[in-house]
């Protein structure tokens, strides 16, 4: 039967092997715990026996709480789309300038069979609409580019923040874009469609991500 002891902080009486519980439990940070822990442990009074059931407790509240967090964030991907005012946008939705909240803006050039294709100015632009993914009417003086001597400017403007690919743009251009026709011109034996982003040669031709600064260079031309 094990002797009777009083806690040397608080002198509850206790059983002497609950001691060291009664300290973990009760006295956790006062200052003389530590040493009456260890002195505990010197006499080998107290086998530190695993505390297996807080630590239980302890991984049941983070898997509830886990459980909630996963909750919630399903709720709420499935409830974004009702929440979300342009849950209907689309590349061929007209675009609004104060509810722009993504804006990159990609070069563009294409060249068939040596010489630069000019990209027209305006492209997704009319009165009444302005595409998410346009050109400008504005020239190298005001920031813009000059479309027989410069690569396109390409205006990725969205308002809500997701992936536009290269496809998107001729959708809007409403002209051929695919790996074997680039606008009139298909590959024929002697010259292909290729392409290359930020000077490396890319095989993504209409799937390409547009990115902000990217420059994109589609050549039909003799194969290499
Ligand atoms: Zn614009
Ligand atoms: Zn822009």
């Amino acid at each position: 039967m094990a002797k009777s002891e009083r806690c040397p902080i608080c002198g509850v009486p206790l059983k002497a092997e609950n001691l060291r519980r009664h300290l973990d439990d009760t006295h956790p940070r006062h200052p003389g715990t530590p040493a009456l822990r260890e002195r505990l442990r010197q006499e080998g009074r107290f086998a530190p026996a695993p505390r297996t059931a807080p630590r239980v407790r302890l991984r049941k509240v983070h898997i509830a709480f886990l459980a909630a967090v996963a909750l919630l964030g399903a709720g709420a991907y499935a409830v974004s789309p009702f929440l979300v005012p342009n849950n209907s946008f689309s590349i061929d939705s007209c675009i609004r300038d104060p509810d722009v909240v993504y804006h990159i803006h990609p070069r563009l050039s294409i060249f068939i069979l040596g010489n630069r294709y000019p990209i027209p100015y305006n492209i997704g632009v009319t009165a009444t609409c302005t595409r998410p993914v346009h050109t400008h009417d504005d020239g190298p003086a005001s920031g813009g580019y000059n479309p027989s001597t410069d690569p396109a400017i390409i205006h990725v403007e969205s308002p809500v923040a997701r992936a536009f690919a290269l496809a998107d743009f001729f959708h809007v251009w409403r002209q051929i874009f695919t790996p074997t026709q680039i606008l009139t011109y298909a590959n024929d034996g002697t010259n292909v469609v290729s392409m290359t982003v930020n000077g490396a040669p890319s095989t993504a031709f209409g799937s390409l991500v547009f990115d902000d600064g990217q420059d994109i260079v589609i050549t039909y031309g003799p194969a290499a």
